[in-house]
């Protein structure tokens, strides 16, 4: 059988806390020529604002409160485009570019694990509203979200020590965590939800993020040789 899925060079774990720093390949089960320039695809697409001064989601400014939701229709840094194969593995390390495509790459990859496991299509809780998932890159935010019609990274540190969350595979995956338990259980009723129901949102989310990191097979091999496969020790 061909292999028809496109390439993406993802961080299986983020550069600072890995010895091994070098992306990996992998394939997303989006066929190579149907993921367009963003890249997008039928299920996300990526932009990395120019000029956007908040994220999106609900913000409380002194009296007001405003809600801000995709898409964005300002400015925006050149899209990764895909090479003649319509594949994203060629994109070079230390653009706009490649952050843009890691941060698509990751989460059609956690998608594709986490459908593989419920063997069906996990479908956006948002989907009345919004086809596609909305990726936004926002290093102004000192965090990342996801909300209701997309996930929004930021990073962390100043100047030369900023470490984007574009290229952390575990920020990403833990946020479209959220998004799946938002798919599959709903959204709470604001009013009855508990500290313990965001307790296990946090929990749940950083367990998708895990066990999406096991499917490389470099994390598989490092924590076992790391552990002596004595998964129980601390
Ligand atoms: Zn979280």
């Amino acid at each position: 059988m061909a292999i028809c899925g496109t390439r993406f060079r993802l961080f299986p774990q983020a550069s600072f806390a890995a010895a091994q720093v070098a992306p990996e390949t992998v394939l997303i089960a989006t066929p190579a020529g149907q993921v367009r320039p963003g890249p997008a695809d039928h299920r996300a697409y990526t932009v990395y604002p120019i000029g956007k001064r908040h994220p999106y989601g609900i913000s409380m400014d002194r009296k007001d409160t405003t809600l801000s939701l995709p898409p964005w229709h300002g400015p925006i840094n050149l899209p990764a485009l895909p090479d003649a194969e319509g594949h994203f593995d060629y994109l070079r390390m230390g653009t706009e570019q490649f952050e843009m495509a890691h941060l698509f790459g990751t989460v059609r990859f956690v998608i594709d694990v986490w459908e593989n496991y419920f063997q069906r299509p996990i479908r956006w809780q948002f989907e009345r509203d919004f086809p596609r998932l909305e990726l936004s890159i926002l290093p102004s935010l000192q965090n990342a979200y996801a909300g209701y019609g997309f996930i929004e990274v930021g990073g962390h540190g100043k100047g030369e020590s900023f470490v984007p969350y574009s290229l952390n595979f575990d920020v990403i995956a833990h946020e479209v965590g959220h998004a799946i338990i938002y798919s599959e259980l709903g959204v709470p009723d604001p009013e009855a939800a508990t500290g313990e129901y965001f307790g296990f949102h946090e929990s749940a989310a950083d367990l998708v993020a895990l066990i999406s990191s096991l499917h490389f097979n470099s994390v598989v091999d490092d924590l076992l040789l790391t552990t002596r496969g004595n998964l129980y020790t601390l």
